[in-house]
């Protein structure tokens, strides 16, 4: 296998024993995608095989059908709705699946996550929606994440969990995260009687300020 599948295997790997130590998913839940950089491939975890168990060759390289291209594990049952968002928004380089609990707390209250902090609007882009109820691992849950998702880089999965998306592996677990506190404080702003919500043309600034001006040039 090419450089460029070794390094995505080398960020997923790395980021699902962060996503496991930081107690975004417990035992196998979650899963994490990218797309391989210049070729017509994705790199996506295993099913079933605990983060601090996951080798470098347990990471299943696919072609955009699905099909296993190495590895002899087989893909996360979650594979279809990756690939679905893949087709869907091609500015997005990697997909991260966690069940942490204030996201699964809005999941199961079937409440979306209005923008309410700042790091919201510069990595999810605004509000983080509710996806329709869909069993786990059917085509009908990438179905209600994609018809959901629109132009946001994370959606609600119904009584499941989150799904973060963002250029690259450590955007998109950057994302999981920041839902997740989002998540925590508006349980935690809702209790105190008052959310005030970011209006949509500061949401639109910061979002195109973080996309277009911060940080460092690309070398
Ligand atoms: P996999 O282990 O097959 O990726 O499934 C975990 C999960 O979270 C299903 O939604
Ligand atoms: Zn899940």
């Amino acid at each position: 296998m090419s450089l460029a599948v070794e390094i995505m295997r080398e960020q997923i790997q790395q980021t699902g024993s962060m996503m496991a130590a930081g107690g975004l998913v417990t035992g196998t839940c979650g899963n994490i995608s990218a797309r391989v950089p210049g070729e017509p491939y994705y790199v996506v975890t295993p099913s079933g095989i605990p983060y601090d168990r996951i080798k470098k060759k347990d990471l299943v390289v696919v072609d955009g059908s699905g099909h296993v291209i190495n590895s002899e594990r087989r893909p996360s049952t979650e594979l279809k709705m990756h690939l679905s968002i893949y087709n869907a928004r091609e500015e997005v380089g990697a997909i991260v699946h966690t069940h942490s609990i204030y996201a699964c707390a809005l999941a199961v209250a079937g409440k979306s996550l209005p923008p309410i902090l700042e790091e919201m609007a510069q990595l999810v882009g605004g509000a983080v929606p509710v996806a329709r109820y869909a069993r786990a691992g059917t085509f009908n849950l990438a179905a209600a994440a994609v018809e959901a998702l629109g132009e946001s880089n994370a959606v609600l999965l119904a009584n499941h969990g989150l799904v973060g998306m963002g250029r690259d592996v450590a955007e998109a677990y950057q994302v999981c995260l920041v839902v997740e506190k989002a998540a925590q404080v508006y349980a935690w702003a809702t209790t105190m009687g008052r959310v005030e919500i970011i209006a949509q043309d500061d949401v639109q600034t910061l979002r195109h300020q973080f996309l277009y001006e911060y940080g460092q040039p690309k070398e």
